[in-house]
């Protein structure tokens, strides 16, 4: 058992991959070819945003927002402590600082109040000035963004979703990628909609700010790639990982209903059991992790007891941000993140592809009751 299973997705777009593939080598637009334009056009359309934008992969997208937003030296972006380091990364690749919120308990995703505290703090206690939030749509189920949007107006913030693992999710009507002024989602091949290397894009429906996106992400560049008019990146989305998308999107809707039946199932198999994922009513998780809590230690047993049922698991994060030996210096200016460290050692993320077999999700299901029920 695969905890991503690539290779049968790639049975079902085998014929539409193949076909797509071929036309963009036949017609050699290799960079920011006529694909790219088309894919930045459907999924501006998916999510409805105005503007979509491919880049190089899912950290420069939220760099790119940063840069677009000039903040750079002197400036604290916060960040949630429970996330993968990219989050936090952007910040200081600009030169500003990030700055560690804790998370809640019961969804992971970045707690307004902490945030709330934490940029008073900052404003007491530091010579940073507040900028920016960047919050996180972990696990594929967006952050509250009402409740940031607040915080965000009530200290003149920026607003940013990274959405690199929540493409596809929804609250109400609204879709993941769509939730703040700037969002980010990233097609890491693992993630709910991944290509076959780096990609990532950027969502706005601001035109200033999606112009600034198009120059950043290209050198720079002004009325075209020779005429440069600010320090930019090379950051472009490759035609052939437009392509792969393409063909993986005409399937997505399928998969991701495919994902939250997988999801449904072992909530009910397993919430005696262990802390299932909440999804609080009007979202739709994106499911790009399905992360179960252990209410007491054990964590390291039940890896190793799924693993001898040839079942793969990961620690989804086993080490919080804040306690990272490259954020040593500037941890204290955050959070306690006291949630965000429990969490780090009761967590264990579980397959929940759409290619796995229901037979499959009983084998999980069983052998997880098991090791409760024996201990
Ligand atoms: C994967 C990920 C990123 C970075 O995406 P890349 O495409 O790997 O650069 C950023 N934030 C979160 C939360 C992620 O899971």
């Amino acid at each position: 058992m695969q905890f991503v299973d690539l290779k049968r997705q790639r049975e079902a777009i085998e014929a539409n991959l193949n076909r797509r593939l071929a036309k963009v080598i036949a017609e050699a637009r290799f960079i920011l070819g006529p694909e790219v334009t088309e894919l930045e056009h459907r999924l501006a359309s998916v999510t409805g945003v105005k503007h979509c934008i491919g880049v190089a992969n899912g950290t420069d997208a939220i760099q790119l927002c940063l840069r677009a937003l000039d903040i750079g030296p002197g400036d604290a972006v916060f960040v949630p402590s429970f996330t993968f380091v990219a989050t936090a990364e952007v910040a200081s690749q600009v030169g500003a600082t990030p700055v560690f919120v804790d998370v809640h308990e019961d969804t992971f995703n970045i707690d307004a109040a902490s945030l709330d505290e934490c940029v008073r703090r900052v404003r007491r206690s530091s010579d940073l000035k507040p900028r920016a939030i960047v919050a996180v749509d972990l696990f594929g189920l967006p952050a509250d963004y009402a409740a940031l949007q607040a915080v965000a107006e009530k200290y003149d913030l920026e607003l940013i979703e990274d959405a690199a693992q929540g493409f596809g999710a929804r609250v109400g009507d609204s879709m993941a990628c769509s939730l703040a002024k700037l969002a980010t989602t990233s097609f890491f091949p693992a993630k709910p909609l991944g290509c076959y290397g780096d990609g990532g894009a950027v969502f706005t429906n601001d035109d200033d700010l999606a112009d600034l996106v198009r120059s950043l992400r290209v050198h720079g560049k002004g009325t075209n790639k020779y005429d440069n008019v600010r320090v930019g990146l090379n950051s472009r989305l490759d035609t052939l990982q437009a392509a792969v998308l393409m063909a993986k999107l005409d399937l997505f809707e399928g998969e991701l209903d495919r994902r939250n039946e997988i999801a449904d199932r072992y909530t009910s198999a397993l919430r005696d059991h262990v802390v299932t994922p909440t999804v609080p009513s009007v979202y739709r998780s994106a499911w790009a992790q399905y992360t179960i809590t252990l209410r007491q230690d054990g964590r390291d047993a039940l890896q190793e007891h799924l693993s001898r049922a040839g079942i793969p698991s990961v620690v989804y994060y086993p080490k919080p941000l804040h306690l990272q030996p490259v954020y040593e210096a500037t941890s204290s200016i955050g959070s306690d993140c006291t949630v965000s460290a429990d969490l780090s050692t009761r967590v264990l993320s579980i397959p929940v592809h759409p290619y796995l077999t229901d037979e499959e999700c009983t084998q999980i299901e069983t052998s997880i009751r098991d090791f409760f029920v024996k201990r």
